[in-house]
């Protein structure tokens, strides 16, 4: 097929058209189990009817208004979120760039109002995952996605992940925010330890910065709690979600307490489609889905079971050597020998009727829907297996 699209992305040879659950069909009529929950955002799978049912109700009654309004669906779920967590206010927008991207704002405003402008530096950590525009990719670890839209914004700087020392050495009172992703997804979900979140929020206390976890994709159920913040018991002082939160529908959100939103003081920063009654409709739906006790446990359980049967599958072939992650963010990382091949593995299992995700080169990465049936997570694995069989020779 003819490709108008920017060159940007680098397609894949099939075209999804369908989907239902976990399943997928291309246009040749091909089926896939999704195990990537399309990029980490179809939490409750493909077309879920009750979704479908919010979106078509939300449909006939009203899209968009402008943003000097407010709506139910916007207030009902800005409600769930702030009661369900550490916030008193949410900002909401289209995608976890524009979550991150509000949240650096809101980050540098406060620090200006009540410390002065010299106040501005933002720490991020190597090889984090925070988003596209230019403000986030300079904040995100991975010059790769930077580099090249030169000059980037000033006063950020970069310390290893999960490095309590480096921070310390790095905060000063300069620091306006430490942004961190409490597992770093796209660079081979990475798991922070407790002591680096736990040093991270006492720096922040000692040098009055603003600790923001980037729960874009860790958020809404993905690891068995609501965020994942709650495992940790490390509580931020802003908070963003995207993915999940729409479950396939585009919306984000900034979550902060009471103290920090009035920064965002009228006119200060904006959005034309963010919180559109459509998106929130959807997501107020997916929120009412996902938390609750069953689909939690759900995750935890199926999350336990498919990381043990993906290190046995690992074991067995000897093509992973690790298999790490929360609930159903899942890394399978490559045996060494294997190393950079995460790509090749990828577009195997495709060709076997299985999608998954890569983060980075070296690790596999899964992260299907919440509630992945027994069928389908069997099913998927034994297509894994013959992908992974396949591959083996070469
Ligand atoms: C996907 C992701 C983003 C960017 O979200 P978009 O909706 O693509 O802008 C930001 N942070 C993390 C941790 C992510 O996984």
């Amino acid at each position: 097929m003819q490709n108008y699209l920017t060159p940007n992305f680098a397609f894949a040879p099939v075209i999804p058209e369908r989907a239902a659950g976990s399943r997928v069909w291309d246009t040749e009529g091909r089926e896939y189990i999704d195990l990537a929950g399309g990029i980490a955002v179809n939490a409750l799978g493909h077309c879920h009817p009750a979704l479908i049912e919010a979106l078509k109700e939300q449909a006939e009654k009203l899209w968009h208004i402008s943003n000097i309004y407010t709506t139910v669906p916007a207030q009902q779920l800005a409600r769930k979120l702030t009661e369900h967590t550490f916030a008193d206010k949410v900002f909401l927008c289209n995608s976890g760039a524009e979550a991150n991207e509000a949240a650096l704002k809101l980050a540098r405003k406060y620090a200006r109002d009540h410390f002065g402008g010299e106040k501005n530096e933002i720490i991020a950590c190597v090889n984090a995952f925070h988003g596209r525009t230019l403000f986030t990719v300079s904040v995100g670890g991975q010059p790769k996605y930077s580099q090249d839209f030169a000059p980037l914004p000033p006063a950020i700087t970069h310390v290893p992940f999960n490095d309590a020392e480096a921070l310390a050495a790095a905060i000063s009172d300069k620091t306006c925010a430490v942004i961190i992703e409490p597992i770093q997804g796209e660079s081979g979900v990475l798991p922070a330890e407790q002591a680096f979140l736990q040093a991270a929020r006492q720096a922040c206390d000692v040098h009055n910065a603003l600790l923001i976890f980037d729960e874009v994709q860790t958020g809404m159920g993905r690891t068995g709690k609501l965020f994942a913040y709650q495992h940790y018991d490390v509580v931020p002082d802003i908070l963003t979600s995207a993915k999940a939160l729409g479950s396939g529908f585009p919306i984000g959100a900034m979550l902060t307490t009471d103290a920090i939103a009035p920064s965002f003081g009228p006119g200060t920063h904006g959005t034309t489609f963010g919180g559109n009654p459509l998106a929130c409709a959807v997501a107020n739906r997916a929120f009412d889905v996902i938390h609750t006790p069953q689909t939690l446990q759900q995750v935890t359980d199926n999350g336990l079971k498919l990381q043990k049967e993906l290190a046995a599958l690992g074991r067995e072939t000897g093509v992973f050597k690790e298999v790490r992650g929360i609930g159903l963010l899942i890394g399978c990382v490559l045996a060494d020998q294997y190393a950079g091949r995460a790509g090749e593995l990828m577009q195997q299992a495709l060709r076997h009727g299985l999608m998954v995700l890569v983060a980075g080169s070296n690790v596999v990465r899964l992260a299907p829907s919440l509630l992945l049936s027994e069928e389908d997570r069997q099913e998927g694995l034994t297509r894994l297996k013959a992908a992974i069989d396949a591959w083996l020779p070469v």
